[in-house]
């Protein structure tokens, strides 16, 4: 976004009456964002960083059900979840695929008590890993509670030979293995971005004013006004809300610290992730994702994401969400983790590409490990009190695959405060390119229809379905002169794509394009050359001068490097 547009959005702030605040970006503010300026209230979204780029951005990348909450006792959470897969298959299936799971077991009996115990919430002495009983139990409920609208098969279950050809490598003391369907997400980044787009697009010539601005942080409140940094203009205005949401994810407390409330709702939890370039694990796993238990009792996760393999992931107790990375002993759990599942497979550190970090908004539990703290969403509203006019509610915990039944909550609670009646249900939504994304067997026909509307050859129109889904201002992009021309260090990118982003998709900092907006780090193919690249791109786009653009280059590079241990 040019400097100038943004100026003109944060005018249009000032001369209005926002009724809402939601502080934080990430998924669970974009839904309830959504939710509101759907339904008519005037909100305005704010995030200290890109959109997306907290916790967000950091996920195992599944829309599940989440199989292993069913131990715990948490039904309620497990029934909500499958139900949202199943209506994320269909509202954003651009983004959301099926995903085949497969759970290796090592004996029939194993883990039967332990999971007794917990699910009744005793002390676990000692430990077994899960046998095949334990895990055939769960899954048989968890494809009952998947039952409404089923969107995939039920569980399957195959012998040691079977499983041993199937998946070559793992380990041979393997007696069985078991799938299941759960979802991925290709690009969570960018179903968040597409759900800030279509909101803003959804509610242009509606009568209530809705904004939504990155790098836009909440320093401080006073009374009724509460006060927004804008980094990129390097000014601060203020604004005055009746309510305030707090979705800060890990952030909640610091955020609310700012507004003169004192809490303790989050215990942050970080968990990390590798991606690989191997493809040797990449053909073992078979195109399924691995879910086995590891030496010390938990869960880990192995699968195929495109041409790599993402491997994770860690569970560590951390306070300050602003410092985390992936660190050595993060990487030797996860290397020693996958030589237990496949020692047939060497693994290195030669192998990653790629490794991100993210902190779980868990709720502050001081009696429990944070595996085992409730991983289902809440709301705790602080009222207006003292020279504060208004009241501040907090979105505590969440998964990423909720979001859509949290926002709803959340916003339902707002608008009983405004006194507001709901009119727009989100259920059946469609969202971004996942409007009218061709089924797999019309895939092939449709592709040539847009070709020949946009006179573009059915090889780049199947391309760019699969990157953005049905996104015919990428295809429009690609007809201006140019448009078409491969980037010299990566050809199956293309110049249009990249202006395409710039002009429209809310860029202000060169890693918003390489880390967000595409998978271009996440897949380790970010080299300095494609950085200098994309970035001789963008700089007239964004006007950036000389000096600003190799700023926006080193600081890139810098985050390739350091957090991310990217190539570059
Ligand atoms: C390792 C890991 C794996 C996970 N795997 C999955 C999974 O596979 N499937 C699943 O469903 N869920 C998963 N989750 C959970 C899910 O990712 C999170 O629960 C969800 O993303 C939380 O979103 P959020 O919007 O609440 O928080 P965030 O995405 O962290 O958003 C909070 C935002 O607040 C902003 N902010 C902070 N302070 C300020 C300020 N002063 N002013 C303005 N903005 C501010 C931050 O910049 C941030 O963007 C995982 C989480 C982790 C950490």
């Amino acid at each position: 976004m040019k400097s100038s547009e943004r100026a003109a959005v944060i005018d249009g702030i000032k001369s209005a009456d926002i009724d809402v605040l939601i502080i934080g970006a990430g998924i669970n503010g974009v839904s309830t964002f959504r939710e509101l300026a759907l339904n008519g209230v005037s909100v305005l979204l704010v995030d200290k960083q890109d959109f997306c780029a907290g916790t967000s951005a950091a996920p195992s990348r599944l829309i599940h059900g989440g199989i292993k909450y069913l131990e715990n006792g948490e039904f309620r959470l497990v029934a909500e979840s499958t139900h949202e897969r199943n209506r994320l298959l269909h509202n954003a299936p651009h983004l959301v695929k099926p995903l085949p799971c497969t759970v290796p077991f090592y004996s029939w009996f194993g883990g039967l008590f332990n999971s007794a115990f917990k699910f009744f919430r005793l002390p676990v002495k000692g430990f077994k890993k899960r046998g095949r009983l334990v895990v055939k139990i769960g899954m048989s409920i968890y494809d009952w509670m998947g039952r409404k609208r089923r969107a995939m098969p039920t569980h399957k279950i195959r012998g040691a030979k079977e499983s041993l050809q199937m998946f070559p490598g793992i380990d041979p003391s393997v007696i069985s293995t078991a799938t299941y369907y759960d979802a991925l997400i290709t690009q969570p980044e960018r179903l968040c971005l597409e759900l800030i787009t279509d909101t803003l697009a959804d509610t242009e010539s509606l009568n209530h004013h809705c904004a939504a601005l990155n790098y836009a942080s909440v320093v401080s409140s006073s009374g009724d006004e509460v006060t927004v940094a804008d980094e990129p203009g390097g000014q601060f205005f203020t604004i005055q809300p009746k309510l305030v949401v707090n979705a800060g994810g890990p952030w909640i407390d610091p955020v609310n610290a700012l507004l003169g409330i004192d809490s303790h709702y989050i215990g942050g939890s970080k968990g990390s992730h590798l991606i690989l370039d191997h493809p040797q694990m990449l053909a073992s796993l078979n195109g399924h994702m691995m879910y086995f238990e590891t030496g010390d009792n938990r869960l880990c996760l192995a699968y195929p994401i495109g041409d790599r393999v993402l491997v994770g992931t860690t569970d560590i107790r951390v306070d300050d969400p602003d410092t985390v990375k992936c660190d050595e002993a993060e990487i030797d759990y996860l290397i020693t983790a996958m030589a237990e599942l496949l020692p047939g497979i060497p693994f290195t550190r030669e192998h990653i590409v790629y490794s991100y970090t993210g902190v779980r908004p868990l709720p502050f539990d001081d009696g429990v490990g944070v595996g085992s703290v409730s991983r289902d969403h809440s709301i705790e509203v602080d009222e207006a009190s003292g020279e504060r006019t208004f009241d501040v509610a907090s979105l505590i915990g969440g998964k990423w695959t909720t979001f859509r039944a949290f926002g709803e909550v959340a916003a339902d609670l707002v608008m009983g405060k405004l006194k507001q009646a709901r009119s727009v249900d989100t259920y059946k939504l469609a969202i971004g390119g996942g409007r009218d994304f061709p089924a797999a067997d019309t895939a092939d026909a449709v592709n040539q229809q847009l070709a020949e509307a946009y006179k573009l050859p059915a090889s780049v129109v199947s391309g760019i379905m699969q990157r953005y889904g049905r996104n015919e201002g990428v295809l429009s992009a690609l007809t201006e002169e140019g448009g078409l021309t491969p980037l010299a260090a990566l050809p199956s990118f293309l110049h249009g794509e990249i202006r395409y982003i710039c002009e429209r998709e809310f860029v202000v900092h060169l890693d918003d394009l390489i880390f967000r907006r595409t998978t271009l780090a996440l897949e380790g193919r970010a080299t300095e050359s494609l950085v200098a690249e994309i970035a001789s791109i963008a700089a007239p786009l964004m006007n950036w001068s000389e000096s600003c653009t190799a700023d926006e280059i080193a600081r890139c590079n810098h985050r390739l490097r350091t957090n991310a241990r990217g190539v570059v």
